[in-house]
């Protein structure tokens, strides 16, 4: 189903104190860059962030690599959100979403998606728990909660209906989240399981439960990579970052440096992002002897640039020579260096094919590598 998202980010965050939180770093990802990331993974197109008045530096610096449409917000939600309708253009289907709630995943968005099939909106709701009072100048009284339910947010809607229903609601009647806005115009909604993930950001204290809940919504993914590269004359070979003094080098178009080359092989897998080929074409005369180092380093800022943390690497050089060892430890620590990672994270093995083969004969040198990644889920 194609489908479009809606973040309104447009709040001043008077309630949670200081900045405004959509802005806020949560594991040095701004709030709204969450949903953001995660609506994008699941092929959401086009992406709109409204943004309030005053606020478009901060969406330009958060979201700018992000590949979303930033709208201006009107001076209430419902506003915001039919700036909002307005920049999507034409898709099926569409995720109205507070930047507030970052912890949206995968999961939510594909339940949703689903419970469009037999209804126009769809939206997380939560049962009440706890029992509800409400206080009158005549005293307290207890209200049924038999079929009470708490509204989250994303809310998925078919557009059509959405827009109709939009273009019947009164312009200055406020509507505290979007079925409401269907509703009333006689649309089919159905309620799909809430999830405490899915809370609002509303005030001060919510920053730190946000921050244990985002522990739970990580997945940790793991990738592998291969390389080889065959031995030329020359004055020494690049491996891991090390150039070790050698009567042969192995010949390629950057440094020809295998181990790097598979270890950014195995973080692209990790975050599904192609492999080195993609990111720095043979074919382009700038990676001409260039260092493999800014491979790696690149291959860990796509990484960082996901809300990600790489965990761990593990390579393995196949090569009768050089000998490996003697260099091993500054192999280890110079990918601790490049990656940002403590020693004990980064293991570099080395191992010969017992005169077998292209590497059992000299010819070249292989090279493998795994990496694990910790990821926003
Ligand atoms: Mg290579």
């Amino acid at each position: 189903m194609k489908f479009a998202a809606v973040i309104v980010a447009a709040g001043t965050g008077s309630r949670a104190g200081g900045a405004p939180k959509q802005w806020r770093l949560l594991k040095g990802r701004a709030i709204a860059r969450w949903s953001v990331d995660t609506f994008k993974a699941m092929g959401a197109e086009p992406v709109v962030v409204v943004v309030g008045e005053g606020q478009r530096d901060e969406a330009e610096r958060w979201l700018g690599d992000a590949g979303v449409v930033l709208v201006a917000g009107g001076a209430t939600r419902t506003a915001s959100v039919r700036s909002g309708l307005a920049a999507v253009g034409t898709v099926e289907a569409v995720l109205i979403h507070d930047a507030a709630r970052p912890l949206v995943t995968q999961a939510h968005v594909e339940t949703l998606l689903a419970a469009l099939e037999d209804a126009d909106g769809a939206l997380p709701a939560l049962p009440v728990a706890d029992t509800l009072k409400r206080e009158t100048q005549a005293g307290v009284a207890t209200v049924d909660r038999e079929g009470l339910w708490r509204a989250q947010t994303p809310q998925a809607f078919r557009l059509p209906p959405l827009r109709d229903a939009y273009a019947r609601w009164p312009d200055e009647a406020p509507a505290t989240d979007d079925a409401a806005v269907l509703e009333a115009a006689g649309g089919r909604v159905s309620l799909v399981p809430g999830d405490p993930l899915l809370m609002k950001i509303t005030h001060p204290e919510d920053f730190a439960m946000v921050e244990r809940l985002a522990e739970v919504t990580r997945v940790t993914r793991v990738g592998q990579g291969f390389d080889a590269h065959r031995f030329g004359p020359g004055d020494g070979v690049w491996l891991c970052g090390i150039k070790i003094a050698h009567p042969l080098t192995l010949i390629g178009h950057s440094d020809a440096d295998a181990g790097l080359h598979a270890l950014t092989d195995a973080i692209l897998g990790a975050i599904g992002a192609g492999d080195i080929g993609d990111h720095f074409p043979p074919t382009d005369p700038q990676w001409k002897g260039a260092s493999s180092d800014r491979f790696l380093r690149h291959a860990a800022e796509l990484v960082r640039r996901r809300g990600g943390r790489i965990t761990g690497v593990d390579v393995t050089l196949v090569c009768e020579q050089p000998k490996i060892k003697p260099h091993r430890e500054a192999m280890r620590a110079r990918l601790a260096e490049l990656l940002d990672l403590p020693l004990e994270g980064v293991s570099v093995k080395a191992t010969t094919t017992e005169g077998m083969g292209f590497t059992g004969r000299s010819e070249g040198l292989a090279a493998q590598a795994i990496a694990t990644v910790d990821l926003p889920g």
